[in-house]
């Protein structure tokens, strides 16, 4: 196993790793970010951006090799490798990798987001980016005057479909019950709305597109047993959240949907620890509000360590393999 010690690291290479490692590697802070996959987050599942500042229109794919490519130009690494397990020992933080190695810091970055939970049906991936998608802000805009189809019965499915309402010129729910689980006063809203109409007591068994765009949904009554294809230009699914944050071996703060509650500076109740980005409790996830919060914990890091390292000897960085 390797041990190594940094100034800071990041966990996730979304948006909010991204920023945050951009921000402490230009602070001269030895920042390594550790990703289990490729670096992107949320980003990944996306086609084209037009709500980040100073991009009127902007490929995602592009909008992650700039932010890479930026962060690296300050001397971030990036890693890839999968976070099993994140704790103290003593003002060091730990965190180690499904690979078995060691990571030692006086601070790190937790941005690990988290996942839209998928129906898991044919056809949902293959046009996710180009049809389907988990975030109404992000991309309702592309479905300006055209059939969008939402998924879901809770609150999330129903806000987000009454936010669709601005750009559809038809808004149909989709749920697996005949009784939403939304709050009712949401409820009332969404269904005095004139474009939306609710198909109850269905399920979506596939979703069809054709030269790379969604052009409908098999659906299935659940009661009847009835089967037929629905058109639609978009299919939005909102059937959970999950935020990431399982290797968290730490008494963090977390709301009744697990997500992690920060304070102003992005700081947790563990001296060293800090939050950015969907794995937060907060209004919207955005890749604006990822970047913003991830500035904000990587000042605020930046900050502990001028102070910790007042108290403590700075340790080498360089790796040292050590038998398990
Ligand atoms: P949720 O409340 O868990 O609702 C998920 C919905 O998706 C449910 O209606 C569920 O159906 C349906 N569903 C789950 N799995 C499905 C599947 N495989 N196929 C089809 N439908 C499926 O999730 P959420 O709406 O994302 O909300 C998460 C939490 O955030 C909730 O506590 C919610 O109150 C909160 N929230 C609050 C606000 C607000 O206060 N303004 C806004 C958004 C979210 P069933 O009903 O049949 O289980």
């Amino acid at each position: 196993m390797a041990v190594s010690y940094h100034d800071v690291i990041v966990i996730g290479a979304g948006p909010a790793g991204l920023c945050a490692g951009l921000y402490t590697a230009r602070a001269r802070l030895d920042t390594v970010i550790l990703e289990k996959m490729a670096p992107g987050g949320q980003l990944i599942n996306t086609s084209l951006i037009e709500d980040y500042p100073g991009f009127e229109s902007i490929d995602a794919a592009d909008l992650i090799q700039k932010m890479v490519s930026h962060t690296q130009a300050f001397g971030a690494q990036i890693l890839t490798t999968e976070v099993s397990e994140v704790f103290s020992d003593g003002w060091q933080k730990v965190v180690r990798t499904a690979d078995g190695d060691e990571y030692r810091a006086g601070a790190v970055i937790i941005s690990s987001g988290g996942s839209p939970t998928p129906l898991n049906i044919p056809g949902e991936f293959e046009y996710a980016g180009r049809g389907v998608s988990y975030c109404a802000v992000c991309d309702g805009a592309f479905f300006r005057d055209r059939v969008i189809t939402v998924v879901g019965g809770g609150d999330s499915a129903v806000e987000e479909g009454l936010f669709l309402t601005r750009f559809a010129s038809k808004l149909y729910l989709v749920h697996r019950r005949d009784k939403l689980r939304a709050q009712q006063i949401i409820q009332d809203r969404f269904i005095a709305n004139p474009t939306t109409e609710i198909i109850w007591d269905t399920v979506a068994d596939e979703i069809i597109g054709d030269d790379g765009a969604v052009t409908g949904m098999r659906l299935r009554n659940v009661k009847t047993g009835e089967e037929w294809v629905h058109e639609t230009d978009g299919v939005f699914i909102f059937i959970g959240f999950d935020p990431n944050t399982d290797f968290i071996k730490e008494p963090v703060e977390r709301d009744e949907n697990g997500y992690l509650i920060g304070g102003s500076h992005m700081e947790t109740d563990v001296p060293g620890l800090f939050i950015a980005g969907d794995v937060r409790t907060q209004l919207t996830k955005q890749i604006t509000t990822a970047v913003g919060d991830a500035t904000t914990a990587a000042v605020a890091a930046t900050h502990y360590l001028e102070d910790l390292y007042d108290r403590v000897e700075r340790p080498e960085t360089v790796a040292t393999e050590v038998s398990a």
